[in-house]
C-alpha cells in the first residue's frame, strides 16, 4: 500500500492491517469479503481477465493472506498451505529427489520426521548438525555443504531450549556458496525478528501458532526474498498438488494479522514476568529465555530481535515426575502442546517429542498467552510452591 502524497514507508502496525487487502470495490465493504466460490467466470473470449480461475491455484481470501504476510516479512513472495507442516512438504518436493538439504538438530519434531520418514526414502538426503552450540552453526554448515546442496533450514529461537542462531553470520556462508538459508520464524514472528533482512532467502511459519493467534487455525506460509528460483518452483507444487488453506482459514489468518504486533508485545510482557519469576524459585534449575542476561543466546537475540518472544522453558529441580507435578498443578495454563494463542499452554515436553529427543525430562516448556501476567506468575509459582508438600 502506498499514498501518493507520501512515499514514507509503512510502519509495521499499519501493514498488518491493510496490506494486501482494499476496499471491496463492489460493495465498499472496510472487512474483505470472504470468497467461497470455487470457480471463477471466463471472458467471452475464453480468457480470465481477473487472473482467477479455479481456488487451488488461488483466491482473494489467499491472496490477502499471502501478500500481507509477505509485507510484513519483508519477501517478495507469499505462499499459503494448509498448515507449517504442508508447507515444508512443498519446499522438499520443490527441492527434488536428488538434492541435499542441512538442517539443525534442535528444529521441529515434525519438520525432523518429515525429512527423515518421508523424504531421505524419497531421494532428500538430511545431514544433521549439532545445534548444542548455535555460535558453532556457521562454521558446522560451512562443512557439511556439498555441491548438492540446496537448503540450509534453522529456527530461532529453537524449540525448546531456545537457542539462538546468529542468522545474518549464518547468511554469510550460505551466500558466499550460492545455497538458500530458510529460518522458521513461527517463535518469533515477524513483529519481533525479519529473517530475509538479516540475509536469509526463505521463511516459513506455522500460521497455526502466532500468526493465527488463537489456536483456531491451520495453516502455514513461505515468505520468499525477491528473486528466488525456488518460489516460482514452490507455487507449482502448491497449485499442483493443493495442499492449501481453505478461503475461510485464509480469511481467519488475515483478521488475526491485524493485531499481531499488539499480542506479540504483550504476549513478551507476560514471559517477562513468568521468566523473573522462575529466575528466583528455588525449585527451578534453569530458565531458558533469551530475554534473561544469563542466556547464551541473550546478546545476539537482542541484536537480531526487537524483543525475546512468548516461549519459554524451564527444568524443574528433579527430574519427571517433578515436572509433570509442576505442569500437573496449574489451573489456568492448559495442559496442551501448540504455542502462540492467547490463552497459556504449559506442557512436558519430551514425553510429546517421543524416543530419541534430546529434550531434558524435567523440562517443561511454557506459551505465554494474553492473560493478566500477575495471575500467570501466581498461578505458576503456586504449582512450584506445591513440590515442597511432595518432598
Ligand atoms: C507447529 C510448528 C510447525 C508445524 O506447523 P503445523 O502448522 O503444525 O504443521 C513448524 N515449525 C514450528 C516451529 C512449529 O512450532
Amino acid at each position: 500500500m502506498s499514498s501518493q502524497n507520501d512515499r514514507r514507508p509503512l510502519h509495521f502496525e499499519t501493514l498488518a492491517i491493510h496490506a494486501g487487502s482494499e476496499r471491496d470495490p463492489t460493495t465498499g465493504a472496510v472487512v474483505p469479503p470472504l470468497h467461497l466460490s470455487t470457480t471463477y467466470e471466463r471472458d467471452v473470449d475464453g480468457a480470465y481477465s481477473r487472473g482467477l480461475i479455479y481456488s487451488r491455484l488461488d483466491n482473494p481470501n489467499r491472496r490477502t493472506f499471502e501478500h500481507r504476510v509477505a509485507a510484513l516479512e519483508g519477501g517478495e513472495t507469499g505462499l499459503a498451505f494448509a498448515s507449517g507442516s504442508a508447507a515444508a512438504n512443498a519446499l522438499f518436493q520443490a527441492l527434488g529427489a536428488g538434492a541435499h538439504v542441512v538442517a539443525a538438530d534442535d528444529v521441529y519434531h515434525g519438520t525432523r520426521h518429515l525429512l527423515n520418514g518421508v523424504f531421505a526414502p524419497w531421494g532428500l538426503a538430511t545431514t544433521w548438525l549439532n545445534a548444542d552450540d548455535p555460535a558453532r552453526l556457521p562454521e558446522l554448515v560451512e562443512a557439511a555443504l556439498r555441491p548438492e546442496t540446496a537448503l540450509v533450514w534453522v529456527e530461532s529461537p529453537s524449540n525448546p531450549l531456545l537457542h539462538i542462531v546468529d542468522i545474518a553470520a549464518l547468511a554469510r556462508v550460505t551466500r558466499a556458496r550460492g545455497v538458500a538459508l530458510l529460518v522458521d520464524n513461527t517463535w518469533a514472528t515477524p513483529a519481533l525478528q525479519r529473517p530475509l533482512g538479516l540475509g536469509a532467502d526463505i521463511v516459513l511459519h506455522s500460521a497455526s501458532k502466532y500468526l493465527g493467534g488463537h489456536s483456531d487455525i491451520l495453516a502455514g506460509v513461505l515468505v520468499f526474498a525477491e528473486g528466488s528460483a525456488l518460489a516460482q518452483r514452490t507455487r507449482v507444487i502448491q497449485g499442483q498438488t493443493g495442499g492449501v488453506p481453505s478461503p475461510f482459514e485464509c480469511w481467519l489468518a488475515a483478521r488475526s494479522l491485524a493485531t499481531l504486533p499488539q499480542r506479540v508485545r504483550a504476549h513478551c510482557e507476560g514471559a517477562r514476568a513468568v521468566a523473573a519469576m522462575l529466575a528466583e524459585h528455588p525449585r527451578v534449575a534453569r530458565v531458558h529465555y533469551p530475554g534473561l542476561a544469563d542466556h547464551p543466546g541473550h546478546a545476539v537475540a537482542a541484536a537480531q530481535m526487537s524483543a525475546p518472544g512468548g516461549m519459554l522453558s524451564f527444568e524443574v529441580r528433579g527430574g519427571a515426575a517433578e515436572a509433570f507435578a509442576v505442569v500437573a498443578g496449574v489451573r489456568i495454563f492448559a495442559r496442551a502442546s501448540s504455542l502462540g494463542g492467547v490463552e497459556s499452554l504449559i506442557e512436558h515436553r519430551a514425553s510429546i517429542e517421543g524416543p530419541g529427543t534430546k529434550t531434558p525430562e524435567n523440562l517443561v516448556r511454557v506459551s505465554v498467552g494474553l492473560e493478566h501476567p500477575a495471575d500467570l506468575v501466581a498461578d505458576l509459582r503456586g504449582a512450584l510452591d506445591a513440590l515442597d508438600a511432595l518432598a
